[in-house]
């Protein structure tokens, strides 16, 4: 598209009945976002376990990947203490099991409502 025709969409589609147009300028960057899930399906070797981005990505179109590495660290972050303080490794061994139980319902949800959006709320220029 050129840069005329992505003003002019984007125009269309911040349209509120004002008669207000949007300020154009140059466009100084074009990318596409790869919208994809991915899930690494151990989180942990040994005493390594990775979080966040590097075991998991969602579509970024819901919103929730940040969501998921905090939850991660948190889980992370309570199986070290266990461990330190009393030699306690259940939570370590179990981290992959107890992350992936809130990963997986999440980055199919991700994925389902990536796939809706541009269907349903996309308005359509007749
Ligand atoms: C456009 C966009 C919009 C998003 N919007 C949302 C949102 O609204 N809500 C939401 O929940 N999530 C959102 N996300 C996802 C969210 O940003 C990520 O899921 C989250 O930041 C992952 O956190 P992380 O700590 O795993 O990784 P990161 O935030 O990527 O942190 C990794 C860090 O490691 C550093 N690093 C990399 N390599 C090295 C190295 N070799 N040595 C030292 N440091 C290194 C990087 O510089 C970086 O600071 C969005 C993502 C994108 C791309």
């Amino acid at each position: 598209m050129s840069d005329e025709a992505i003003w002019d969409e984007l125009d269309w589609r911040m349209q509120d009945g004002s008669g207000e147009r949007l300020n154009r300028g140059r466009i100084i960057e074009r990318n596409l976002a790869r919208l994809r899930g991915f899930v690494c399906e151990t989180m942990r070797h040994g005493r390594l376990c990775i979080a966040g981005d590097a075991a998991h990505i969602v579509p970024p179109s819901v919103a929730k990947g940040l969501n998921l590495a905090v939850g991660d660290a948190r889980v992370m972050a309570e199986a070290f203490r266990r461990c330190i303080q009393s030699g306690d490794t259940s939570v370590l061994e179990a981290y992959t099991a107890i992350c992936l139980r809130r990963i997986w319902p999440t980055v199919h949800w991700s994925c389902s409502m990536s796939e809706a959006f541009p269907r349903l709320s996309w308005p359509v220029r007749l």
